[in-house]
């Protein structure tokens, strides 16, 4: 009668071997959240240094009929009409001219 028992391994060396994947998960996700972040960060950097507005020198103003006002023409609304493009401050403006194009000439 035997007590021919093989002896599984002790609970302590399975947590060992879990212990150890876990760590290579855990080194496998800061990997790839490292990764992971230096990709945004380098987006971000992008586009950060994209200049989104062109350099002052280059700046043409445009003077809106409508109120007067003078605008940096790549910023402002633009409409064709009576004499060519005109340009405008705002929507508003351009919608006033497109109402009454004769009164807001006169004015200009
Ligand atoms: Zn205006």
């Amino acid at each position: 009668m035997g007590g021919k028992r093989s002896r599984k391994a002790p609970i302590s060396g399975l947590g060992d071997d879990m212990a150890l994947g876990w760590l290579i998960r855990f080194l496998i996700a800061v990997v790839a959240v490292r990764m992971a972040w230096k990709f945004f960060s380098g987006l971000l950097e992008g586009a950060a240094q994209r200049p989104r507005v062109p350099p002052r020198h280059g700046v043409k103003l445009v003077r809106d009929p409508v109120c007067g006002t003078y605008v940096d023409r790549s910023r402002a609304v633009s409409a064709r009409g009576r004499g060519g493009v005109h340009y405008f401050c705002s929507e508003d403006c351009r919608t006033a001219y497109r109402r009454d194009p004769r009164g807001s000439a006169a004015r200009a």
